[in-house]
């Protein structure tokens, strides 16, 4: 499994107000959106395409556009929903699919409780967007489920990573022979025992759209 950390300074700086618990949840949503758009460049470097002929003013040329079926983008609800805007402002022609995945706070272990994607993604090329790559349960779940519908080649996009939660999906992922790439802002410490990333940036669903219980 491919690793890359998105090392930026402008993304540096847009996590380090992400992570600061005085940044409201307005200014939370805005900054989240506009990493995401820097992440979606590192991680569309190897989107698909083919090659298309046009005509310039000057002359006749051929250039690239994004191969068919387009990409599709998988935000896992209900923190993934706040990396979608800028996810697609730099991939306007993907479609997108939903994964709802909950983190069970006792067991931390993941349940799926809704899922609205194509049943057939034989071929397809996946992004997944989630916030946190933490436990890595959910991810990994995410990723079973799309590969065993036919995706092949998935792409995770995570504003940060704890190092357990790349060793669980590595683990995970190791009898796969889809590959799978994560693209993160930044890879961080450890989880604590509540399996929140340290020093992260707290629950990153509460920080989007504030606390629902
Ligand atoms: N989910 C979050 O929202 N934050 C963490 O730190 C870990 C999982």
């Amino acid at each position: 499994m491919d690793v890359h950390v998105a090392d930026h300074p402008l993304i540096a700086h847009k996590l380090t107000y992400l992570r600061d618990k005085r940044t409201d949840s307005p200014t939370f949503r805005r900054l989240a959106e506009e990493l995401m758009t820097l992440l979606a460049y590192e991680a569309t470097r190897e989107v698909r395409v083919e090659p298309f002929r046009i005509e310039t003013p000057v002359t006749a040329t051929t250039g690239i556009k994004l191969s068919n079926p387009k990409p599709l983008v998988v935000p896992i609800l209900r923190a993934g929903l706040g990396m979608l805007e800028g996810m697609v402002r730099l991939l306007p022609s993907a479609e997108v699919g939903f994964l709802g995945m909950q983190r069970n706070e006792v067991t931390l272990e993941a349940v799926t409780y809704a899922n609205r994607l194509p049943d057939d993604l034989t071929g397809r090329q996946v992004f997944v967007l989630d916030p946190m790559l933490a436990t890595g349960g959910s991810m990994s779940d995410a990723i079973h489920f799309l590969i065993d519908r036919g995706a092949d080649d998935i792409t995770a996009v995570c504003l940060l990573a704890a190092p357990e939660g790349i060793a669980h999906l590595e683990e995970s992922l190791a009898s796969t022979n889809v590959p799978v790439k994560v693209v993160t802002g930044a890879v961080d410490e450890r989880l604590n025992e509540k399996g929140y990333i340290v020093p992260g940036l707290g629950d990153a669903g509460d920080r989007l759209y504030g606390t629902v219980d």
